[in-house]
């Protein structure tokens, strides 16, 4: 990592946002290349960090995973339905150890320091402005270079970490909880996440999070929360390319949004370092990466159908259909499928060291 006492103010590509999608586009580059974010690399944690093993461990940071998952359960009032995930196990993850990581494996400057917009091609931030042939967008669902919050358009997640023993993942369905939303327990090893998501955006979560955390007998620590995307938005934004939240990638339903920001993340990495090498021109880039996000449109379509069911249907009716797909045939046909969505590599690993 290169120290950046006085800003150089052209380079070859700007990364803004430091978190799962800068980090992955990061990692894949090389030349002189300025990643920004507000927040110093992993110190502001918005995630409940639940991710498939395999995502850390195909990216060499093992070392940060807090607890393994062999099953998921979804708790309704009238029903509980458990899934078994042994084919695909889950994980939790210490974000802080986990971003580091891939921090150690880029070859970038990195300058903390807030990000404004962009005026007359230039990125401009509180230490000043810069211009790069290519920019991208990682910045979460501000979106601060390609034009700022969609409004209606995202849910909201809050969640406090809590001594809670619990076991596996677990998934609440219950409108006295939460209308249009759903609640979870994520354990980590010690104690566990518990946190409420509304998938209409609202924001007022703290009451009936205080309320299931009273039910559940634990105190709360702090709270940590923040607006996602729940569908797709535009990948590329003029000349700029857009990765993660930024671009709307969170999946819709399961509001699972680290493994598309590290797989977008990576491939939108490998398109920018052709650019920088000069094999493929900037529109090519920026068409190829359309292109790419563009066959994933359906999945996407699906999981925000299964998002409007489980929002707008009786939860006993949504009960129902999560029982059937936690059964044969319908399990092992569709989870290892959605499980192994993003496959990542590590190949930029070992270029860089
Ligand atoms: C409560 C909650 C729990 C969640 N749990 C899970 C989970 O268990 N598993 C899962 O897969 N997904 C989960 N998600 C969704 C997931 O966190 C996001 O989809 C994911 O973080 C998106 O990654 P990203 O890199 O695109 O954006 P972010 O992680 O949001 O990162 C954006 C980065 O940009 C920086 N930034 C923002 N604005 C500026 C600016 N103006 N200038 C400079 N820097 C800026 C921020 O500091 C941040 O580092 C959860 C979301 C919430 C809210």
């Amino acid at each position: 990592m290169l120290g950046l006492k006085m800003p150089v103010r052209d380079f070859d590509a700007i990364v803004v946002g430091a978190s799962f999608g800068g980090l992955a586009v990061a990692r894949q580059l090389r030349g002189e290349v300025l990643l920004l974010d507000r927040n110093e690399v992993g110190t502001v944690q918005t995630s409940a960090c639940g991710t498939p093993l395999w995502v850390p461990e195909s990216l060499g940071v093992r070392n940060s995973v807090l607890e393994v998952h062999d099953w998921l359960e979804i708790r309704t009032p009238t029903r509980t339905v458990r899934y078994d995930l042994s084919r695909v196990p889950f994980c939790t993850f210490d974000y802080q150890v986990f971003c580091e990581g891939l921090l150690a494996q880029c070859r970038v400057r990195f300058l903390r320091t807030s990000v404004s917009g962009i005026q007359d091609g230039a990125v401009v931030t509180g230490e000043g402005r810069f211009t790069a042939r290519i920019i991208v967008d990682c910045s979460g669902w501000r979106r601060a270079v390609t034009g700022g919050p969609e409004p209606r358009r995202h849910s909201f997640g809050l969640e406090t970490h809590t001594p809670l023993q619990d076991k596996g993942l677990t998934f609440l369905l219950d409108r006295r909880l939460i209308p249009q939303g759903l609640g979870w327990i994520f354990p980590v090893g010690q104690g566990s996440l518990v946190g409420l998501g509304s998938y209409v955006g609202r924001s007022k979560l703290k009451p009936p999070l205080e309320r299931l955390l009273r039910d559940s007998g634990v105190g709360a620590e702090s709270y940590h929360g923040t607006y996602f995307p729940n569908r797709l938005l535009p990948p590329t934004v003029g000349n700029v390319f857009a990765v993660g939240d930024a671009a709307g990638q969170c999946l819709p339903l399961t509001a699972e949004g680290i493994r598309p920001a590290l797989y977008f993340g990576g491939e939108c990495g490998r398109i920018v370092q052709r650019v920088l090498e000069g094999r493929q021109s900037l529109e090519a880039g920026l068409e190829a990466y359309r292109r790419l996000v563009a066959r994933y449109r359906r999945p996407y379509r699906v999981l925000r159908f299964a998002q409007w069911m489980a929002a707008h249907t009786p939860t006993r009716w949504f009960a129902m259909v999560t029982q059937l797909a936690a059964t044969r045939p319908f399990l092992p046909g569709w989870w290892p499928r959605y499980g192994r969505f993003g496959p990542l590599d590590r190949s930029s690993i070992t270029a860089a060291t």
